[in-house]
């Protein structure tokens, strides 16, 4: 089969190294002049990612660090510790695209790199050349082109922009903070820091409003002063919307264009990688590409999703009330043993092990039906 691949983030290049290694055509297009350029993202993954066979070595090579501690923050500055059973890995997210990419080449995809897809409609694929736009035919259409996907407008029509993104800034800064994933889910949408070694450390907030002014002050906040900036990038985060749909004929959504991403961390690396494979499975074999995704990752991004709009009307003594539950030792016991990728598997054990987190998330569920929260 011909097969168009629009993006080389790691959704794409990753779709282009299956589709490749099984000897089909393959050109994987990718706007900018390089891959892995401009990076928008902190690049921390669970170690469920050494599950991803083929990219084990990737993830060895694009390693900055290793991560078992993580703290949870409230208002109070109250906070609880974990001990991460499942390790935390930082990544060079360029490098790592870079890698994928590579990989995806080496298997006989073709890279086109500065190449921008302006449209796609029924396995016609346009792009702009340096001569003016060109149409080739595919057999598939495989839209990785991250939140403002293109494909997404085929796929989609006019509900390609019903996702309702946040925003989401980030800067290095040099700091050291004992190697912990520091989290703040009360900053913005929620807000971290996340060390890339002994001495810099990745500080980022996400917001759907004033996400600017809110970095800014958390920055301030927490660095005690508004520090220098090592590097700084910004991005748009959309999140799972299971109502939409991901295919269109032989053109699909994959990876952040798909909204494969998880609402309580904006996390899309995973997901995507694990899309990227039922996406492979259902061409090659004629399966439906909706169930078998949905079948992976769907289950828990929806859970994430239903964390989210708890999470989004949680009060300052709701968070304190939270991580004061969350410090019980049977309780924490649970977190530090899960994945937080699969938040299907640990939630059920929580709500058995604690009763009050039920009753806890019933009335922030109610508030949320009362404020109308739409992320289902
Ligand atoms: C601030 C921030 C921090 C984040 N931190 C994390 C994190 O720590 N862990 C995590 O798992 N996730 C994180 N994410 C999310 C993560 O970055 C995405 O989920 C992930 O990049 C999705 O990969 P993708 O391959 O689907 O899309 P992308 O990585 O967005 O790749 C899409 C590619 O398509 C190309 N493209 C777009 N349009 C076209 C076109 N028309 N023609 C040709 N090429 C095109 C782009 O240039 C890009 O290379 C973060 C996001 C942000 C914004």
């Amino acid at each position: 089969m011909k097969i168009a691949i629009v993006g080389a983030g790691p959704s794409g290049s990753y779709v282009a190294y299956l589709f490749a290694q099984a000897d089909h055509e393959v050109v994987l297009f990718e706007e900018h002049p390089q891959v892995g350029t401009p990076v928008q993202c902190t690049g921390i993954v669970t170690s469920k990612i050494d599950a991803i066979l083929p990219l084990k070595d990737v993830v060895k090579e694009a390693k900055v660090n290793t991560i078992t501690k993580a703290r949870i923050y409230a208002p109070s500055k109250n906070a609880v510790d974990f001990e991460l059973k499942e390790k935390n890995y930082i990544l060079n997210r360029g490098y790592f695209d870079q890698l994928i990419a590579k990989k995806a080449q080496a298997a006989g995809a073709e890279l086109r790199l500065g190449t921008r897809v302006t449209s796609s409609h029924q396995g016609m694929v346009s792009f702009k050349t340096q001569t003016g736009v060109m149409t080739e035919r595919y057999d598939v259409v495989i839209g990785a082109d991250g939140p403002n996907s293109i494909i997404a407008k085929e796929v989609l029509a006019k509900h390609a922009r019903k996702r309702s993104p946040w925003g989401g800034l980030q800067a290095t800064v040099a700091c050291d903070n004992g190697n912990v994933v520091e989290f703040y889910p009360y900053w913005g949408t929620y807000s971290w820091v996340v060390p890339e070694g002994k001495c810099r450390a990745r500080i980022g907030l996400v917001g759907n409003k004033d996400t600017k002014k809110q970095f800014d002050e958390f920055v301030k906040w927490r660095m005690g002063a508004t520090p220098k900036f090592l590097t700084r990038e910004a991005g748009i985060i959309p999140y799972y919307a299971p109502h939409l749909s991901s295919k269109k004929g032989m053109t699909f959504l994959l990876g952040d264009a798909a909204g494969q991403v998880k609402a309580t961390t904006g996390g899309g690396i995973i997901p995507g990688l694990e899309a990227a494979e039922a996406l492979f499975e259902a061409v090659t074999e004629g399966k439906d590409y909706a169930c078998l995704w949905k079948k992976r990752v769907g289950r828990n991004l929806l859970m994430h999703n239903l964390m989210r709009s708890l999470l989004d009307v949680c009060k300052d003594k709701d968070y304190e009330y939270l991580v004061k539950i969350i410090k019980r030792k049977d309780v924490k016991a649970i977190i530090e043993h899960s994945d937080r990728e699969y938040p299907v598997q640990y939630l059920y054990r929580l709500l058995a092990k604690e009763p009050r987190l039920m009753l806890f998330g019933s009335g922030l569920l109610l508030r949320s039906i009362m404020q109308n929260k739409k992320l289902f």
